[in-house]
């Protein structure tokens, strides 16, 4: 299988389909998912065309990396999150639905259980108001 120029991911790097955007830079981009598995569930894409781990140059995965260093700490504060998981999932038989490569940054509360993964889309107000708060918080440490 080759990479799909009309996947979810292209589509949203395009502007052809709307996003939740928290943080661009040259090479990443990060906006909410849409069917959180937490308050402040967010993915970080790079620029560059890549399925997954098993394809993604290391240059383009180096930029990515970076950005998910960058954020991961910042929405941990932002949302005063007791702990972050870090997601990333190559292929179907490790659940990958979507054929651009990310990374999830998932904030963690103490006795909020873990929602199941790509299964329930949040309400459009919740997602604006939490791209708020992190915007908000990104761009006052910038
Ligand atoms: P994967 O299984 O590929 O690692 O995860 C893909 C993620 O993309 C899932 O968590 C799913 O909820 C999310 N997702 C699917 N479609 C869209 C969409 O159109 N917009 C956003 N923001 N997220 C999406």
């Amino acid at each position: 299988m080759s990479y799909d120029p009309d996947n979810i991911f292209a589509k949203i790097l395009r502007g052809d389909l709307p996003c939740h955007k928290i943080y661009e830079d040259d090479n990443t981009l990060a906006f909410l998912d849409i069917m959180p598995r937490a308050k402040g569930h967010t993915l970080v894409i790079p620029k560059s065309p890549a399925q997954n781990m098993l394809d993604v140059r290391l240059e383009d995965f180096t930029t990515l990396m970076a950005t998910v260093h960058k954020l991961t700490p910042m929405i941990q504060q932002a949302l005063d999150a007791d702990g972050i998981l870090l997601q990333q999932l190559n292929g179907d038989a490790a659940g990958q639905l979507v054929y651009h490569i990310h990374f999830h940054i998932v904030p963690r509360f103490e006795g909020v259980p873990l929602k199941h993964h790509g299964n329930q889309f949040q309400q459009e107000d919740i997602l604006k108001k939490n791209a708020q708060i992190l915007t908000d918080y990104i761009a006052r440490q910038s």
